[in-house]
């Protein structure tokens, strides 16, 4: 089994550059990330808990939309390949495994825009 987690794509309206284009989502065992595929905003996330837990009890975390999305990814905890459900909000991104129920809880890090150059620099 790779360090690969999760990767996986959402279309919805970037934060940043207000585009209606696709977010790269990105989580293995040690960090979670979102960058925008126009703007190349991206979020940071880093890893908080794990543990076996109920549905929805991260999810009232949250200042704007919740994305809430089902990826396939293989669960260290029970070892078998199953729909994990994503939770991602400003502040936290969980994966949570439907077979066991075991949660990975990341917090948000730091979020920075990795394609805008700085006002002054030369392109
Ligand atoms: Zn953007
Ligand atoms: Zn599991």
């Amino acid at each position: 089994m790779g360090e690969q987690f999760i990767f996986t794509k959402y279309r919805t309206s970037c934060y940043n550059c207000g585009q209606n284009v696709d977010q790269v989502i990105k989580a293995v065992r040690s960090q979670a990330q979102v960058e925008c595929s126009n703007c190349g905003a991206t979020r940071i996330f880093i890893p908080r808990t794990s543990e076996v837990g109920k549905p929805g009890l991260y999810t009232k975390i949250g200042c704007y939309d919740v994305w809430e999305l089902v990826e396939e990814a293989y669960c260290m905890n029970c070892c078998g390949t199953w729909p994990h459900d994503m939770v991602i909000g400003c502040s936290h991104f969980t994966v949570r495994c439907r077979n066991c129920g075991f949660t990975h809880f990341y917090k948000f890090n730091v979020e920075y825009v990795a394609k805008c150059p700085l006002p002054g620099e030369k392109g």
